[in-house]
């Protein structure tokens, strides 16, 4: 009775420590002025309906880690980006990030099918919103498998996991912590010390989460919530940009390497028109795996994987 939660523990641990161990691309984050970036993964429209709104009353962006598979997808609980909602998060300021085209298992899914994923997303961008290009990348579910990290890395600027944490001091590109707002959203003093204890060590935090609504889903949060957060963390001083805008700012773009020229977004916090570092030539869970298993399979009725 007791060896099969101990044996999934065991799992979990090995999951988390395998791949953040090796295939490392270290960089200390040392900045003048603590930084904070808000993403969102996947992405639901209530992310940036809402959530993005409440972004720009602060002046701030964020970033859309997006898989183009789930495009128009809807559930009664969350209706998913529509194309609109691309070119709207890129004239707002944010950036685009990659999550994979048909959200695939970080884990689970065999390295070179993960990779196509990455190759079909970055298709998919190209044709959906011209000149366009993913920098970064946030995985999926839960961390890599080590090889499916080395491989994937060439591709981005950074990757952004989990591991609710910050960044501070000697850390890995290719596996960077984020801190997902939806675990302590019955704790929002949690988050306030988290952003403070980022102040005072001058790190980077990102925070993540999903949808932005009244009544969000288990890996969502409320509005409420969201502007709290974000006004804690203007209040915090930190500097609060887009991940790839975060790294010019770091000095990290200079050591990164990924497989198609780039143009970092320019500094600050200010979001402006057509500035979005996706430019090139011009201006956990496994109720949620289950979810976007079932967006998935739908999509997969309509386009090839
Ligand atoms: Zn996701």
């Amino acid at each position: 009775m007791l060896v099969s939660p101990i044996l999934s523990r065991f799992r979990g641990y090995y999951q988390r420590k395998a791949a953040s161990l090796v295939f490392r691309r270290p960089f200390v984050i040392s900045p003048t002025r603590p930084l904070i970036s808000f993403t969102f993964d996947d992405f639901p429209r209530s992310a940036l309906l809402a959530g993005g709104a409440i972004l720009n009353r602060f002046g701030v962006a964020g970033n859309y880690y997006v898989s183009l598979g789930l495009l128009n997808k809807n559930e009664p609980s969350e209706k998913m980006f529509i194309l609109d909602d691309l070119t709207m998060v890129l004239k707002q300021g944010h950036e685009l990030g990659c999550h994979t085209f048909s959200h695939r298992h970080s884990w689970e899914t065999d390295r070179r099918a993960f990779e196509e994923s990455i190759l079909q997303n970055r298709t998919a961008l190209g044709k959906l919103v011209a000149g366009a290009q993913f920098r970064t990348f946030s995985y999926p579910i839960c961390p890599p498998r080590p090889l499916t990290k080395a491989a994937i890395a060439k591709y981005f600027l950074c990757c952004r996991g989990g591991g609710q944490t910050l960044n501070v001091g000697p850390t890995d590109l290719n596996q960077l912590s984020a801190f997902f707002l939806e675990k302590s959203r019955h704790d929002i003093q949690a988050v306030k010390d988290l952003v403070d204890h980022n102040r005072r060590v001058r790190g980077w935090l990102i925070l993540a989460t999903h949808d932005v609504c009244e009544t969000p889903t288990p890996f969502g949060c409320t509005p409420e919530f969201f502007e709290d957060i974000v006004q804690c963390a203007v209040n915090s001083g930190a500097q609060i940009l887009p991940v790839a805008s975060a790294l010019e700012v770091l000095g990290a773009h200079a050591s990164s390497a990924t497989t198609q020229p780039k143009r970092l977004a320019s500094r600050g916090g200010t979001p402006r028109a057509h500035t979005s570092g996706n430019f090139v030539d011009s201006d956990r869970h496994s109720k949620r795996a289950m979810f976007i298993g079932r967006l998935r399979a739908k999509s997969l009725r309509c386009t090839a994987d």
